[in-house]
């Protein structure tokens, strides 16, 4: 026992590769360490500060909504989870939402309500998920078994039952996993974010919708990570036409911050969640919807996600030079929108390393890449900035430049 932890320096569980570096405050796309340097941030705390660091709308909305009330619980009324719920419904394929504090538990939700939906439409046999390798869906013990990667299951006890991993793009495999009669659903996330930003073909998306068709199979999207303007659409799965899931996760960029989520569903598959059926003390409660609205103030105001899709062509644009520029470094450019990952060559721990070290902030992903992902807000020249720092970093790695 004594071989795994010998030393302890602090009582944080150290589940964590954590960088050697704490922030003081934030601003836009900038953190000052407490190191005192200042970082271009194109970690985006994971894809959720999708406003950048103390927005002040957000700001402005959390403060004013602390003054006034931050907890009733869900035995009453609350009516910014009614014009939140609204507004996201506007916005997407949904006609109910229940708000949750976390991806992983607006998975948990997601999965829930597809079986709940197949036992109160006679087929309660229908419990298996389908979803793909490379997958990331959380860290509970039913999205663990719905990513099916074995890293995140060892030492964990049994898998939940009802998740059945299929090849990434396996067309044959899913076909025939589909046909089986107890499947309830397919689970899937448009761009595989931590998987590698691996975006899943538009077609296939439309391919998705329709094989559920066929089979009476709900599809439901995992958009925590690509959600609310990430990739220049509300949701990514917008980007293709006629691709409306039945249920759909919400988490990271919807509170900018502010740690909540949402499963969103269609009618039919959302009624299922009667009355009991599911529950949670601190989801959506007045300061998380207080801020979830500020968010939607912003993302959905009139230019904003075009603005966002400008911004994304300039980025992927000046990444791909670099790749040119530095191919014993970076051998591919991947990502929608802002949601960008460079696949590298050396190990990408170490080029998250160098950038850090040239001041831009970075999150490593599976399939040895490095994504980016800065604050949707992030302008033009801030671009520039950051691609002058990518720069500095890369070349430090990089043995020689191929002259441009
Ligand atoms: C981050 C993430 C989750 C888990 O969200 P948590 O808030 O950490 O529980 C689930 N799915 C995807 C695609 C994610 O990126």
């Amino acid at each position: 026992m004594s071989s795994v932890a010998a030393e302890k320096t602090s009582p944080i569980y150290p589940t964590y590769n954590r960088a050697p570096l704490a922030f003081e405050k934030g601003a836009g796309v900038w953190l000052t360490g407490t190191d005192g340097r200042q970082y271009l941030d194109c970690a985006g705390g994971v894809a959720v500060n999708s406003l950048g660091h103390a927005h002040p709308h957000l700001v402005e909305a959390l403060k004013a909504q602390a003054e006034k009330l931050w907890h009733v619980s869900n035995l009453f009324e609350i009516p910014g989870q009614k014009r939140l719920a609204d507004r996201l419904c506007e916005a997407s394929f949904a006609d109910r939402v229940f708000f949750t504090n976390s991806g992983a538990e607006a998975l948990e939700c997601a999965i829930k309500t597809a079986r709940r939906y197949h036992y109160v439409n006679g087929a309660p046999e229908r419990v298996n998920i389908l979803t793909f390798s490379g997958a990331f869906h959380g860290r509970t013990l039913a999205t663990i078994a719905a990513g099916g990667q074995e890293k995140y299951l060892e030492g964990f006890g049994p898998k939940a039952p009802g998740f059945v991993s299929l090849p990434f793009g396996d067309h044959e495999a899913l076909k025939r996993a589909a046909a089986e009669p107890d499947v309830a659903a397919i689970l899937v996330e448009p761009v595989q974010g931590e998987g590698g930003v691996r975006a899943l073909p538009l077609p296939c998306l439309t391919g998705l919708r329709e094989l559920c068709d066929e089979r009476g199979i709900l599809l439901i999207y995992d958009e925590v990570q690509t959600g609310i303007g990430r990739t220049g659409r509300f949701y990514a799965y917008q980007n293709a036409g006629g691709a409306d899931p039945d249920i759909l996760a919400t988490a990271k960029g919807i509170g900018g911050g502010f740690p909540m989520g949402a499963c969103l569903a269609s009618e039919a598959a959302g009624s299922a969640m009667t009355p009991g059926t599911h529950g949670s003390t601190f989801g959506g409660n007045p300061l998380a919807m207080a801020v979830g609205n500020a968010v939607l103030d912003v993302v959905l105001d009139e230019g904003f996600l075009e603005g966002v899709r400008d911004k994304a062509i300039l980025f992927k644009q000046s990444l791909e030079s670099l790749k040119d520029r530095f191919p014993d470094v970076i051998s591919d450019v991947r990502g929608t929108g802002l949601l960008m990952g460079l696949k590298a060559i050396p190990a990408n721990t170490e080029l998250v390393a160098a950038l850090r070290e040239a001041g831009l902030l970075s999150v490593p992903a599976g399939d040895n890449v490095v994504r980016l992902l800065p604050p949707l807000t992030i302008t033009p020249d801030e671009i520039r900035e950051a691609m002058q720092r990518l720069e500095t970093g890369i070349a430090a790695l990089s043995q020689h430049e191929k002259s441009a």
